[in-house]
């Protein structure tokens, strides 16, 4: 391992000014060490917006590279059109095509891999969903997944695949074909494999097998929203606005923030996550604001069906009731408000 995790709490804490200051130098290192062959992979989300900013500001002829997924908000790819020097991938199969062959993504990553594997007898991935993995030290492993068991009797196909083919496929070839390295947005705060990910191979991962700079590694959502703050850079609509929340401080005793849009604007059919979300979810918010790919994917494309299965409403109309009874039982505000929690 290259990091250690205290190595990678002591850097989430340090001030904004040191963050940039390092992910400038990481930049610069490795567009250096490939003779400006690099590229910024490029969402269109407000993590890869503040990583092309601040790779455009040491080195401004860094190209950025989006993949059309068909899966991005319309807005973020109105957002991302109107960017310079931006280099327009595709996948090679449509979403419908990759669910249809390979299954949803539900969950997260690891329990769709999880639940794929073991659907095809990999007894390690069985383990994980029987809650029987062990540590070397004997003790029950980090890694078993046995909340999600349930998802092995689903009558449909789960798999961890999309991401691969809708989004990495693409980038794999453009890199093949240019022979640029990557430098991607991605933090170690997301997830556990982000997290590891670093741990293994830092920001630079000049060793890998796949060699790829992460800058960002060591940045908090906070650090990203208070950068767009700051700096005043446009960002993609759908977020809404940056603004405090209430009574919240952070660490450091700045304030807060939150979008007043949506939090995340990943791919819009995707699932992964919305069992953790509060509601109202993404899709509940995107039935108000975009009913046409909605009802494309809640009907047509079967998430309705995958939703109903693990337990995640995806109807704004089944918050409205719950306020309506509400109003019917006559409540007082401080009582509503616990309700529609
Ligand atoms: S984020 Fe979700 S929908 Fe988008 S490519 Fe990955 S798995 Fe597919």
């Amino acid at each position: 391992l290259k990091h250690t995790r205290q190595d990678l709490k002591i850097m989430q804490g340090w001030s904004l000014e040191r963050k940039i200051q390092v992910t400038q130098t990481r930049i610069l290192e490795w567009y250096m060490r490939h003779g400006g062959k690099v590229f910024i992979s490029l969402s269109g989300g407000k993590d890869s917006t503040v990583l092309l900013d601040l790779a455009r500001r040491v080195c401004p002829d860094i190209p950025a590279v989006f993949v059309d997924t068909g899966l991005e908000y319309p807005e973020l790819r109105e957002f991302v059109k109107a960017k310079d020097n931006v280099n327009w991938l595709h996948p090679k199969h449509p979403f419908f095509e990759i669910i249809e062959e390979y299954g949803y993504p539900v969950i997260s990553k690891e329990v769709s891999d999880c639940v794929d594997g073991a659907r095809k007898g990999q007894a390690y991935r069985l383990l994980r969903l029987n809650g029987e993995l062990l540590d070397k030290d004997g003790k029950k492993s980090s890694y078993n997944c046995e909340n999600y068991r349930y998802l092995l009797d689903a009558p449909f196909k789960i798999s961890a695949r999309c991401c691969y083919h809708m989004k990495k496929a693409p980038i794999f070839k453009f890199e093949r074909q240019t022979r640029r390295r990557a430098i991607i947005g991605t933090m170690a705060c997301e997830s556990k494999l982000r997290t590891q990910s670093w741990l293994r191979s830092g920001c630079n991962g000049f060793e890998s097998k796949r060699p790829v700079s992460q800058p960002l590694a060591f940045w908090l959502e906070q650090d990203v929203l208070r950068y767009l703050k700051l700096t005043g850079i446009p960002y993609a609509p759908i977020y809404g606005d940056i603004v405090p929340v209430k009574g919240k401080t952070n660490k450091d005793g700045s304030p807060t923030l939150k979008t007043t849009g949506v939090p995340r604007s990943g791919c819009m059919f995707c699932m992964y996550g919305v069992h953790l979300e509060p509601e109202p979810n993404r899709f509940q918010r995107m039935q108000l604001t975009h009913p046409k790919q909605y009802s494309y994917c809640i009907e047509k494309l079967g998430c309705g069906m995958v939703m109903d299965y693990i337990g995640v409403s995806y109807r704004i109309d089944e918050l409205y009731e719950a306020y309506e009874q509400v109003e019917l039982f006559n409540l007082d505000e401080s009582e509503e408000l616990e309700v529609s929690v």
